[in-house]
């Protein structure tokens, strides 16, 4: 089969072997994978340490093709799925800090979502793997696991679904689609939310206002910048959510800032179960529409992809495999 693969920083298609069924869970057939900005990170940072080992894609949807298990999934399920699964019992865990959680680090889909064939295995079917809607096309299917990371976020910030929480702002400052889809799920959890972005087309997807200062702000966009902004634009005793890594961390947040304003920095990094769950719950019920979002890739062109992405020539890009 074919699968991407990261050679000495560059991206090369190789033919390799379907993965086997060794023990309980499932063979997915890849219909197709978004480019996550996470892949982007690990692209840029293989071009500087060729010799790391590197997973590229995992915002898969597929069809089950072979499968042996004792969840309720079948062979012909169109699924969409999210790539770790924490193990519910470790301190982390308890402490519902499930993305720190070992076994979370070390489970993945095998061998990587740019692939033609992908093997789960049973906790990924009875954690992470959703059937979703045949309204759905397979690029919104693909948002699952991108949408359930906001919905994280979110929720550390402090919100509960299904709670009434109007009362509070917040600010995404990073326009791009994740950050999109960040405020499509703060509103969802009724939070009144407003965006920012440096680019003018999409600083358009959502309203901001200069002379406001928010209870929240969530950093989307990776840069020293963006700190700066989220330190000008929280209130005193507000909430700063870091959702993406910067490139130079020396030009952090500054410690009296935090101190004097008594700010909570929270960060957010990436989904557990219950959020996924809610993840297939709104994009099934379109209460979240992310319809026009993706760009169409075939996996031949996946290194262009990775281009038209770094250059933001590509809002959402979507690999047809
Ligand atoms: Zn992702
Ligand atoms: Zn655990």
């Amino acid at each position: 089969m074919k699968c991407a693969k990261l050679v000495e920083g560059e991206i090369k298609i190789i033919e390799t072997e379907v993965p086997k069924l060794t023990s309980k869970g499932a063979i997915i057939k890849v219909i197709g994978c978004g480019l996550c900005g996470s892949d982007l990170v690990k692209i840029k940072h293989a071009k500087l340490n060729p010799d790391t080992e590197v997973v590229l894609g995992h915002e898969v949807v597929g069809e089950i093709v072979q499968i042996d298990s004792q969840c309720d999934f079948k062979v012909g399920d169109i699924v969409a799925l999210g790539h770790h699964y924490p193990c519910f019992e470790c301190e982390y865990c308890k402490n519902e800090s499930y993305s720190m959680c070992r076994t979370f680090k070390r489970s993945n889909i095998y061998p990587a979502g740019f692939c033609e064939y992908i093997r789960v295995d049973e906790n990924h079917l009875k954690y992470t793997v959703y059937k979703m809607n045949k309204d759905l096309t397979y690029d919104e299917m693909a948002f699952l696991e991108p949408l359930s990371c906001c919905i994280r976020a979110v929720r550390r910030a402090g919100f509960k679904y299904g709670e009434d929480n109007s009362k509070y702002s917040s600010l995404v400052i990073g326009l791009g689609s994740i950050g999109y889809l960040m405020t499509k799920a703060l509103s969802a959890f009724k939070v009144s939310a407003y965006g920012f972005d440096l680019m003018p087309e999409r600083a358009r997807l959502a309203n901001f206002n200069l002379n406001k200062k928010y209870d929240c702000v969530f950093l989307t966009a990776g840069s020293s910048r963006a700190i700066e902004s989220a330190l000008k634009y929280v209130i005193d005793g507000g909430k700063i959510i870091v959702f993406s890594s910067v490139e130079n961390d020396l030009k952090g947040f500054n410690n009296n800032d935090i101190y004097y304003r008594e700010l909570s920095v929270i960060a957010s990094y990436s989904p557990a179960p219950c959020d996924i769950k809610l993840s297939a719950d709104f994009l099934n019920s379109k209460k979240i529409n992310v319809e026009g979002l993706s760009k169409y890739y075939p996996l031949d062109n996946l290194a262009l992809a990775v281009d038209d992405s770094f250059n933001n020539k590509t809002y959402k890009a979507y690999i047809k495999i």
